[in-house]
């Protein structure tokens, strides 16, 4: 027995071409799908089962239909093999499949164009159809959904081959529907081919399939043994014990993920001297005892977290997610403070260089008042003021230095760089974020990090894609905030009213914002779009407001003073391009109208309207679309009308477009999962983390024998994040 174990990796390891019914054609098919070796064929488990106890014989509908009211559309699965496929001319031209279970027949009837019937299915092939039942000259289906079970030339082959044909009779209760691919398609591995395959490999291997994950993690977490879950998952003896099996296998995949990221991140905290911050400072207490407000729970909370990691040698590498107006800003300046009560510089880095001088702006007040210094350095710095802020920050003169991405160029040096504090990730490389860090001076240590973002993503998500990052999270916002009412403008009325709405805010002493879209990949033309549209607004509906527009080509001092005036209410509306979209707070603007709302991104209309609703005035954001509605763009504006919760849109947005177009190819990188799904799965991704974390935290090489198997579950993604590493700094070069 205790040989099972040992003997475990070879099995699932043996190539695909190993197995009987499979020679070089149908190797090269399923390398083709990712299937390599015996492993990789048992983890490609069935799409979806049918219950067959559910399914009537033809012989009963009647008797079926009898129990309800006569006139119910009652939706059945029927499984049947196919009598004759044949086209009716005429003007209204269909297709009907005719078929048979033994007890009866059924036709299932296709409208219009129907010549991908004929090419799909044969007489004789074995198909099981799902629908409403209608009464008409029989029983008939009217645009069924339609499986193929089993194929007439298959079925022959099979029974050929080794004289037991597997029909459905001879299963359980519970038959296995495997993706159609293409590839397999072609060399007879369709559903049924599947089925008999991984059937005969069960059969011959299950008896010697080990399980890599310990006994106790398994015990610890309610999963299946692999070898169980493998048969439970192919062909089950329930529905429950399907999805537990397919769990198991999920949480493999996790574990591999967690345990590369765990043994990396390890061994960076083992190799990496930090910075310890070990005073809590005056100026950080005397900063705490004016602000106007309290900290909310959440700040507090976060603080208490990033105090404890500062206060360690280790180097902090922190992600702090808060939906937009949480307080994040509040949040990086008492790091900041704390950073120099304790002697050491911080850089905060800003994506545009509006954002910039806005931090530069609010932050540069509350360290004000603690009479700590800091300086903004962007592109539109002149040369002169440049020099002179290089010179200080190389001097160790300034404790704070606020920028863009400039801060990253050569000629930037610090003295004693102790805090990197990045707004934003979303917009910066993982690359980026690392090299800032790499400029701690003259000091060999790595200094602290935190990352803000106000793109809020599932926690267990955000800790799989930013691995080596820890998560905090500043769930509430600030006492005393109105909720955003969001209205999606799809009639002339309503876009009326949108417009009515920004004058009245306007004669009240309230203040709006107009945003213009992104058209193009091309800022000339957004520009353009803007002033355009700016003009118009001047002209006509906001006539009679003080209008000002923003925009990113503007000159800094132009677009400084724009903003000033806006912030000291000498502006009634500002019309801007996107350049708004983060860090803006202007506590008096109440409206805002989105312009061509449809070519937003969902987190991104999120993002922009968070600019209001900061004061104590209700507040509306006006969603307009520029032309027809593609369904997905009606469901993204539905959901952030009808939503103010970032996380909440955060998973819409991520199930609308999946997680590697949410994030980027780039920024993800993650090698594709099998089976898991890093939303729907995320409990168990979470429970995958945390034991990956404890069993490298224990025995970090993986040697102790019951940890060695685990090695290979984790190889794949251990090798896909060095290849992300190497592929990222290629790019930064
Ligand atoms: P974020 O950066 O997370 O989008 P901000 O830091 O811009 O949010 O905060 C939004 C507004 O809330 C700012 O005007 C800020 O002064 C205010 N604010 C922050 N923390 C608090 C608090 N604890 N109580 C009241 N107002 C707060
Ligand atoms: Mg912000």
């Amino acid at each position: 027995m205790s040989a099972h174990v040992d003997s475990a990796p070879d099995v699932l390891a043996l190539p695909v071409s190993s197995l009987a019914g499979v020679g070089r054609i149908r190797s090269a098919a399923l390398r083709e799908v990712g299937v390599r070796n015996v492993g990789d064929l048992l983890r490609s488990i069935p799409r979806r089962y049918l219950d067959r106890s559910a399914m009537p014989l033809i012989r009963d509908l009647a008797v079926a239909r009898d129990r309800r009211t006569t006139d119910a559309k009652v939706e059945v699965t029927i499984i049947g093999t196919v009598l004759r496929i044949r086209a009716v001319p005429g003007r209204k031209r269909r297709t009907i499949m005719t078929l048979s279970d033994g007890t009866g027949t059924l036709d299932c009837v296709w409208f219009g164009e129907g010549d991908w019937l004929f090419h799909t299915f044969s007489v004789g092939d074995q198909v099981a159809a799902s629908g409403t039942l209608e009464r008409f000259r029989g029983w008939q289906m009217t645009h069924p959904e339609i499986e193929q079970i089993d194929r007439a030339s298959e079925a022959a082959a099979g029974a050929d081959q080794d004289g037991q044909p597997d029909d459905l009779m001879h299963m359980g209760r519970i038959v296995p529907i495997y993706p159609q691919q293409a590839p397999l398609a072609a060399v007879g591995l369709h559903s049924r081919g599947m089925r008999r395959l991984i059937r005969r490999t069960l059969d011959r291997f299950g008896g010697r399939i080990g399980d890599p994950v310990p006994e106790a993690i398994r015990r610890r977490r309610g999963l299946p043994a692999l070898a169980d879950a493998f048969r439970q998952a192919h062909f089950p003896d329930s529905f429950e014990l399907a999805t537990e099996a397919r769990n198991r296998l999920v949480f493999d995949e996790f574990l591999g993920l967690e345990l590369a990221l765990a043994r990396r991140k390890l061994s960076r905290a083992r190799h990496e001297v930090g910075i310890a911050f070990p005073d809590v400072g005056p100026r950080f207490e005397r900063l705490l005892a004016r602000l106007p407000f309290e900290l909310t729970e959440g700040q507090k909370q976060v603080l208490r977290e990033i105090r404890r990691d500062m206060r360690r040698p280790a180097p902090m590498s922190r992600l702090l997610q808060g939906d937009v107006g949480s307080g994040k800003t509040l949040v990086a300046v008492f790091c900041a403070v704390m950073a120099a009560d304790n002697g050491w510089q911080t850089a905060i880095m800003a994506p545009t260089e509006v954002l910039a001088e806005q931090h530069a702006l609010t932050i540069g007040r509350l360290l004000f008042e603690v009479s700590v210094d800091c300086v903004l350095i962007t592109g539109s710095t002149p040369q002169a003021a440049r020099r002179r802020a290089l010179a200080e920050v190389a001097a160790g003169d300034v404790p704070v230095i606020i920028g863009t991405h400039v801060l990253l160029s050569g000629d930037v040096e610090f003295a004693r760089l102790g805090l990197v504090i990045i707004d934003e990730q979303h917009r910066f490389g993982v690359v980026q974020r690392e090299s800032l860090r790499r400029k701690a001076g003259k000091d060999e240590r790595v200094p602290d990090l935190l990352v803000m973002t106000a793109t809020p993503i599932p926690r267990s998500l955000a800790q799989t894609l930013y691995g080596d990052l820890d998560v905090s999270v500043l769930a509430e916002k600030p006492p005393g905030r109105q909720p955003i009412r969001t209205v999606l403008c799809t009639t002339a009325r309503a876009v009326d009213a949108a417009w009515t709405a920004v004058r009245a805010a306007a004669a009240r002493g309230e203040q709006a914002y107009v945003i213009f879209p992104l058209i193009e990949q091309n800022e000339a033309i957004d520009v353009r779009a803007a002033t355009e549209g700016f003009e118009e607004l001047r002209a006509g509906l906001l006539a009679g407001c003080r209008l000002r527009l923003l925009h990113g080509r503007m000159s800094a001092g132009n677009r400084d003073s724009v903003m000033q005036e806006f912030k000291a209410d000498r502006v009634d509306v500002l019309v801007s391009t996107t350049v708004i979209e983060v860090g803006v707070d202007v506590p008096n603007a109440t409206v805002m109208v989105v312009e061509g709302a449809e070519r937003f991104g969902l987190a991104q209309l999120h993002q922009l309207r968070g600019r209001i609703g900061r004061g104590t005035e209700p507040s509306t954001c006006y969603l307009i679309p520029r032309g027809k509605l593609s369904d997905e763009a009606r469901r993204r504006l539905d959901a952030v009308a009808s939503s103010d919760d970032g996380f909440e849109l955060a998973e819409v947005d991520l199930d609308i477009r999946g997680p590697g177009e949410f994030f980027g190819t780039k920024q993800s990188g993650l090698p594709e999962f099998r089976l898991a799904h890093v939303v729907r799965d995320a409990a168990i991704l979470a429970a995958a983390r945390e034991e990956a974390f404890a069993l490298v935290e224990r025995d970090f090489d993986l040697a102790e024998p019951e940890h060695v198997p685990l090695r290979r579950l984790a190889r794949p993604f251990a090798q896909a994040l060095a290849a992300r590493e190497k592929a990222d700094r290629s790019t930064a070069a």
